[in-house]
C-alpha cells in the first residue's frame, strides 16, 4: 500500500516536472502551489521508489475501468492504468501535440482494420515518422517504408492480436524483442508481465525510447480523440486557448485552457473515462476537479459551483462530475477546461466531438 501511495504521488510530481512553463504559472492542478522547494528531496526519493518498482495499483483501477467501458468487451480500455504512465509518456508527446489530428471517417465494422480512435490516432503517429523496425519490415519485404504502408501491416497485426497496445509495441520494437522483455518480467515476477507497462523496464533505453513515443503517445492521442464534452447544451466561448489579455490581471498571458460562459449550476461531465485525481479549491481556480484518464492525459474543469465526486472515485465518460460556477479569479460565470496531455496543455477545441454544436 505504501508503495501505491508512492507510485501516484510521484506521478503527479512527475507530471508537474515536465508541465509546461507558461502554464505552470497559474494554472491546475492548482494544489501544487502549496508545496514547497523542500519537496524535492522527497520527490528524487520517490522517483526512484516508482521506478523501481512498477506497482500494481494501476491495475485495481484498470480493472474497474474495464468493468466501466463502453467499449464493450472484445476491446481493451482505452483507460487502462489511470496513473501509473504519466511519467513516461510526456516526451513523447509533445511532438504529437503539434500535429492536427487526423480525420479520416471512422472505419466501418471491419475486423480486419485498426478500429477507431485508434486508427486515427496510428496515422497521426505514422505521419510522424516509422519507427525503426516497422520501416525495416517493409524495406526487407520489398515495400515502401510509407505511412499507409505501415498501416497494412498494423491491419495485420491488429488481426491476429485485437489489442492496439500490443499491436503499436510490436510495431515499434518487433515481436522477438517484446517478446523477450515478457519473458523476462515473468522471470522478475512483474505482476502484469504482458502489459507493456509490465515488461517495458526489460527493454533497452533505445527501445524504450521508441516504444514510448509510438506506444505511449498513440494511446494517449486515442484517449484524446475519444473526449466526450464536459457541457452538453449551447455556450459562447468567453475566452479560446493561447495567448490573450488577461481580463482581471491585463496583461499577456498564456491561457491554458477553453473558457465557456455558462450559467452558474449548469452540470458538468467526465470528458473520458478516469479516476478523480484532485479536488481543491485555489484563489485563482476557485473551485476545480482534474481528472486522470490514464495514459498521460488530464481533464481539468475550474470555478465550480459545486462537485459531485471526491477524490479517487473512478467515472465514467459523461458521468456528470459537478457544476459551474463562478468561483476563484474570474469576471463572470464559466467553465475553465483544460486538457493535458503529458502535462502539456492542448487546445481543447481540437479535441470537441464533430457532431457537438
Ligand atoms: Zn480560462
Amino acid at each position: 500500500m505504501g508503495l501505491a501511495v508512492n507510485t501516484s504521488f510521484t506521478d503527479m510530481i512527475a507530471t508537474r516536472r515536465i508541465m509546461d512553463p507558461r502554464t505552470t504559472q497559474r494554472t491546475p492542478p492548482p494544489g501544487s502551489t502549496s508545496w514547497g522547494g523542500s519537496f524535492d528531496l522527497l520527490l528524487v526519493v520517490g522517483v526512484m521508489l516508482a521506478v523501481l518498482s512498477r506497482t500494481p495499483v494501476g491495475g485495481l483501477a484498470w480493472y474497474a475501468a474495464s468493468q466501466l467501458s463502453s467499449e464493450g468487451a472484445e476491446l481493451p480500455s482505452l483507460t487502462a492504468y489511470f496513473s501509473s504512465e504519466a511519467a513516461f509518456v510526456a516526451p513523447s508527446i509533445a511532438d504529437l501535440e503539434m500535429l492536427p489530428p487526423e480525420t479520416s471517417p471512422p472505419a466501418a465494422e471491419d475486423p480486419t482494420a485498426v478500429p477507431e480512435p485508434w486508427r486515427s490516432a496510428v496515422r497521426t503517429s505514422l505521419g510522424q515518422g516509422l519507427p525503426p523496425a516497422l520501416k525495416a519490415q517493409l524495406v526487407e519485404e520489398g515495400r515502401k517504408p510509407t505511412p499507409d504502408q505501415a498501416l497494412q501491416v498494423l491491419d495485420t497485426l491488429w488481426v491476429e492480436h485485437e489489442n492496439p497496445a500490443v499491436i503499436l509495441e510490436i510495431a515499434a520494437i518487433g515481436e522477438d524483442l517484446r517478446e523477450r522483455a515478457i519473458a523476462r518480467a515473468i522471470a522478475a515476477g512483474e505482476w502484469d508481465p504482458e502489459r507493456y507497462e509490465g515488461h517495458r523496464r526489460y527493454l533497452s533505453t533505445r527501445m524504450t525510447r521508441e516504444a514510448d513515443r509510438f506506444v505511449a503517445g498513440t494511446m494517449a492521442l486515442a484517449t484524446v480523440l475519444h473526449l466526450e464534452w464536459p457541457v452538453r447544451g449551447s455556450y459562447t466561448v468567453s475566452s479560446p486557448y493561447g495567448y490573450r489579455l488577461h481580463p482581471v490581471l491585463k496583461k499577456r498571458k498564456f491561457h491554458n485552457g477553453l473558457d465557456m460562459r455558462l450559467p452558474i449550476g449548469t452540470p458538468l461531465y467526465a470528458a473520458q473515462a478516469g479516476r478523480v485525481e484532485l479536488i481543491g479549491n485555489s484563489s485563482t481556480s476557485g473551485k476545480y476537479i482534474v481528472l486522470d484518464h490514464g495514459h498521460g492525459v488530464r481533464t481539468s474543469y475550474s470555478h465550480l459551483d459545486g462537485h459531485e465526486v471526491k477524490r479517487g472515485d473512478v467515472v465514467e465518460s459523461g458521468e456528470l462530475i459537478g457544476t459551474s460556477g463562478n468561483t476563484g479569479m474570474s469576471t463572470g460565470p464559466h467553465l475553465h477546461f483544460v486538457v493535458r496531455i503529458g502535462g502539456r496543455s492542448v487546445d481543447p477545441a481540437r479535441f470537441r466531438p464533430k457532431d457537438d454544436v
